[in-house]
């Protein structure tokens, strides 16, 4: 017995041409067609945004820096969380012992209650940078408060640099280093507005954690690049800190790098 064709592909070996039926293929063709046209004006749009998209203003005209020159053979030490009692005159007496300056990056509060350790700073021919009034972590501070945070500390850098003679040697500084790294966009347009400059870091052994003095040189040296800016941290605890200074000093010399200080501006 003959087998009847199930299907009208098995009848004509092709297109649709069951008896009294109408081409199928036409719509769908016409629907793919305009698939593609579509799916291409799209890309068209997203490329397009993508490359006329700009930075905002803050992000592009914002003075920052977050290493020296690659090119000359120098490294800057910092210390931020200054000033403390007893660990600033600890690290004063390792870098008088090394021979090299740095540059403190105080909090307002330390500066209102220990100015002499800060004139100090400034006598013994080390530079002064801001690193907040209260040491908040400005992300997470209404922007009400950044005029505190951030421009009160200058005032009282000014008034230590006036009592310690020292407002004519060099210029007031414009470096302000965030606590913790915390930035947002607000954080950035109010010190593009302020026209401060953002003191960045590029060799970070995080001691701030208090490791002993071996890890924190040990943590430098396998990174200290000419150029760098050393992250390092005065404040309560930090003895490890001032224990690594010579052997970290006495590192960057082998490298024929020499320790300078950020520039102010
Ligand atoms: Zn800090």
């Amino acid at each position: 017995m003959e087998q009847l064709p199930s299907t009208p592909a098995q009848v004509s070996g092709g297109a649709s041409t069951w008896p009294g039926s109408a081409p199928v293929e036409a719509a769908p063709r016409r629907a793919v067609w305009w698939r593609w046209v579509a799916w291409l004006g799209l890309s068209g749009l997203i490329w397009a945004g993508y490359f006329s998209w700009r930075p905002p203003q803050p992000m592009l005209e914002m003075r920052h820096i977050e290493h020296l020159s690659r090119d000359m053979p120098e490294v800057a030490i910092t210390f931020d969380d200054a000033p403390h009692p007893v660990i600033t005159p600890l690290l004063l007496a390792s870098l008088r012992r090394a021979g090299v300056k740095a540059t403190f990056f105080v909090i307002g509060q330390g500066l209102k209650r220990y100015p002499e350790l800060a004139r100090r700073l400034l006598l013994e021919g080390h530079e002064l940078g801001n690193h907040s009034q209260n040491h908040h972590n400005l992300s997470t501070v209404e922007r009400s408060a950044f005029a505190e945070e951030v421009l009160h500390p200058f005032g009282g850098i000014a008034d230590v640099r006036r009592l310690s003679g020292a407002e004519n040697l060099t210029p007031q500084t414009r470096l302000f280093r965030p606590p913790g790294g915390g930035m947002d966009r607000d954080v950035m347009e109010f010190l593009w507005r302020n026209k401060l400059t953002l003191a960045w870091w590029s060799n970070n052994v995080g001691d701030w954690a208090r490791p002993p003095a071996w890890k924190i040189f040990n943590g430098v040296e396998a990174h200290m690049r000419p150029g760098d800016i050393i992250l390092l941290h005065d404040g309560l605890g930090a003895y490890g800190t001032a224990q690594a200074i010579p052997i970290i000093v006495r590192e960057a010399h082998d490298q024929g790098l020499q320790c300078v200080l950020m520039p102010q501006q």
